[in-house]
Parts: C-alpha cells; sequence; structure tokens
C-alpha cells in the first residue's frame, strides 16, 4: 500500500467540516485584548491561554520591539553557538531570582523544555514516574527516553496512593523522576504537590513540576503551585518547567533548578543545543511580562476572583464541573459531535471557548475548556456566564 493512502483516506475533519461544526484552526482577523474578531464574528476569547491577559500590554509590546531593534529578529542559530544574547542571559537570571532557584534555562518553546530535559535527565536503567493526564510535551519526552533504554511508570492523574504504589516497585536506591503538571491544562485541577512531595523524600525520588498553567496564576505572587502549597521551588522540588506562551505573553519555555543541573541539561540537551534560540522579540516580551506580574500581583487576584465568578455561575446553572480554583473550567459533555455542537452554539452567542476531545482528554470525558483572562470588564465575565448557561439550556445539557 501507498504510504500516503492514510492521507487520502482521512475524512473526518472534511466531515466535521462539512457539518460547520470545526472548532479547530479558525482565522483570527484582529485581537483587541479579549475581544478578537473570529471568522467575521465579534467574540469574546475565553478559549486563550494569555492568563493576565499581558500580550495586548503596550509595555510587552514596546519592549519586543525594542528588543528586536536592538538584536534583529532572529538569533539564527542556536544557543550552544551563536544565538546566546545578553538579552537571554538576562532573562535567565530574572527568572530564576523570582522563581527562587540558583539558575534558569531558557528553551525555544515549552513542549521542547520537556521533552528536552526528560530526556537528558532520565537516561538507561534509570526510571520515569509520569502523571496519565500530563502534557503531550512529557509524553514526547518520555517516548524518547524509553526508547533509549529508561523505564517509564505511569499513575493515575493526581493519584497519590497509585503513585507509592508504583513508587514501591522501584529499588529504593534507582535514580528516578517524578514529573507531573502541576495545574492540569484540560481539568485545571491542581497536583497535590504536598503529598507528592513527601512521596519523593520517602522513596528517594526527585520532583520536576511543569508550570505551564500555574506561573502568573497561583500563589500571592504568581509564583505557581509551589508558592500555593508554601512549598519552595529548586528544593521542596527539585526543576520547575514552564512556558513562556500562557502568562508571560510570548513563546518559549524554562527550566529552573539547581546549577549544577541545569548546566548539565545545557550542556547535554539535544534539544537545547540543536534548536535555534528564542528571537529577541519573544525574550523582550516576557522580560516585559515578569517585570509587569511582579509590580501589580494584583492582577493575579483579579485572575482568580474572575474565575470563582464564572466557576460559581456556571455551576449555578445546574452545570457539574470539576471544583478548583484556576482559571480553567472544563465542562464535560463527553461526546465528539455533542461537544462541537455546544461549542458552535456558544461561538454564534459571542463567546470562543475549546472544544477538547481525544486525545486531549480520554474518550467520553469530551468537554468545553473556558479559560479566562484577567482583563475582562465585568460585563465580559457576565456574559460568558450568560451564554453557557443559554447554551446549555437549549441544547438541553442541563435542566430547562
Ligand atoms: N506543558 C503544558 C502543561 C502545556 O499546556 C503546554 C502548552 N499547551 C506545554 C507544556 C507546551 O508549551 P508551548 O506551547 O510553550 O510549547
Amino acid at each position: 500500500m501507498d504510504l500516503f493512502e492514510k492521507c487520502y483516506q482521512f475524512s473526518r475533519a472534511k466531515e466535521i467540516i462539512a457539518a460547520g461544526v470545526l472548532p479547530y484552526f479558525l482565522t483570527v482577523q484582529e485581537n483587541h485584548g479579549p475581544l478578537v474578531k473570529l471568522e467575521g464574528r465579534d467574540v469574546i476569547m475565553a478559549g486563550s491561554n494569555d492568563y493576565l491577559g499581558l500580550s495586548q500590554h503596550p509595555e510587552v509590546i514596546e519592549a519586543a520591539c525594542q528588543a528586536a531593534k536592538e538584536f534583529g529578529s532572529s538569533c539564527s542559530g542556536s544557543r550552544f553557538l551563536n544565538g546566546t544574547t545578553t538579552l537571554h542571559t538576562r532573562l535567565e537570571e530574572e527568572l530564576a531570582d523570582f522563581l527562587g532557584t540558583e539558575a534558569c534555562l531558557a528553551f525555544t518553546t515549552g513542549y521542547l523544555t520537556n521533552q528536552g530535559v526528560i530526556q537528558t535527565l532520565v537516561q538507561r536503567n534509570e526510571y520515569l514516574i509520569s502523571d496519565k493526564e500530563n502534557h503531550a510535551s512529557i509524553v514526547a519526552g518520555s517516548l524518547i527516553a524509553k526508547a533509549l533504554g529508561a523505564n517509564v511508570l505511569r499513575y493515575g492523574t493526581n493519584d497519590m496512593a497509585d503513585l507509592e504504589a508504583t513508587l514501591k516497585t522501584i529499588p529504593i536506591d534507582a535514580p528516578k523522576l517524578i514529573v507531573t503538571d502541576g495545574v492540569f491544562s484540560m481539568t485545571g485541577r491542581i497536583v497535590d504537590l504536598p503529598k507528592m512531595v513527601e512521596l519523593a523524600r520517602r522513596y528517594k525520588a526527585r520532583v520536576m513540576i511543569d508550570e505551564a498553567h500555574a506561573v502568573g496564576v497561583l500563589g500571592e505572587d504568581g509564583q505557581g503551585t509551589c508558592a500555593h502549597f508554601g512549598l519552595k521551588n529548586g528544593s521542596d522540588v527539585e526543576l520547575t518547567m514552564g512556558t513562556f506562551s500562557k502568562s508571560f505573553a510570548s513563546l518559549g519555555g524554562f527550566i529552573a533548578g539547581e546549577r549544577s543541573v541545569i548546566d548539565y541539561i545545557k550542556f547535554n540537551s539535544q534539544a537545547f543545543r540543536f534548536s535555534a534560540s528564542m528571537s529577541p522579540a519573544s525574550v523582550g516580551a516576557v522580560r516585559a511580562s515578569l517585570r509587569i506580574i511582579r509590580r501589580e500581583p494584583e492582577r493575579v487576584a483579579r485572575l482568580l476572583e474572575i474565575s470563582r465568578q464564572v466557576r460559581e455561575g456556571v455551576k449555578s446553572h445546574g452545570f457539574k464541573i470539576i471544583e478548583g480554583i484556576t482559571p480553567i473550567i472544563p465542562i464535560i459533555i463527553g461526546d465528539d459531535m455533542a461537544t462541537f455542537g455546544a461549542w458552535k452554539r456558544l461561538l454564534d452567542n459571542g463567546v470562543f471557548v475549546n472544544a477538547v476531545i481525544a486525545p486531549g482528554v480520554p474518550q467520553g470525558q469530551q468537554l468545553l475548556r473556558v479559560s479566562l483572562i484577567a482583563t475582562y470588564k465585568q460585563e465580559h465575565v457576565d456574559k460568558i456566564v450568560e451564554m453557557i448557561g443559554k447554551v446549555g439550556k437549549e441544547l438541553g445539557l442541563i435542566g430547562g
């Protein structure tokens, strides 16, 4: 059979397009902060990861422009060779200072960070213990580590009893890394970090946490999951990973922790060494976002307050949601086409959310992922809640 046969036979996307409910690859024609023009419609954006709304902040945009003016539009090479600028090294120092770690290393994307760090650190005959709902980039790193001879074990999501049972099967002195999302990207759940850290100490494992959806969101100053629980990055949790594509309103990723470990990754990670470095504009934007987050922690408080209001509002309509405090609010629909239908109806009512199906979530857990932005006006918050209720009633998802 021809290699391309599967491509010619791939009709699922075409069917959904024909039904007029494809929720993916929509074109944003204008972006005015929490309001966007999507394929001719003005809608409230409730499906982005720009949690603090900083992608529209004049200081961030100006910093991106300034960095491009000073250092050009591209680094045209990897960090290893010609692609390290003073912008990159300053960003790493500032981020380590913010998180309270000895050192930090900036990768080109968050995805590459997870892939690169895991593959580099967990080697032949060593152990990686990973939550089943961890992000695809952690899975990518796990697969490479496994192909190179590491043992990869997975436990039920945020299930600390299952994690302990898994740890018990591994020789106590075997080198091991537990890796988890801090805030799970599809359910908005926060990992039970205190228990995980306790288990890690007892079973002699290191911990790496993916803070993509936690930095700028959790902890009074937006430092993330450790701060939320009164734990420390760099000691209680040895490795803190994050991306710049969410609260930092840019593009890139980072790993932070003990200097000798970060240096090891810097010199040994293929993903780091063989990929061009973050563009100057991206670095400039992150540094400005970090400055604003540190100067104006009230943005984090506002985000959590909005999240509380939307969670309460959606529940008061009769929807069952996964309890929590984060700005990721999953509304489980449980079927592909029903999820797409609800997504479309919400869009027609002026609210854009994300429709998530497998493999983003397990089959039967298909959901609408509502994610919020700190810069909404109150009328936006109210409209999101109102329209979710209206669509829920119209489609019989909740009682009438
Ligand atoms: N980790 C998590 C938990 C994520 O949600 C994402 C992005 N959705 C990434 C890593 C990858 O980050 P990036 O988009 O910056 O590559």
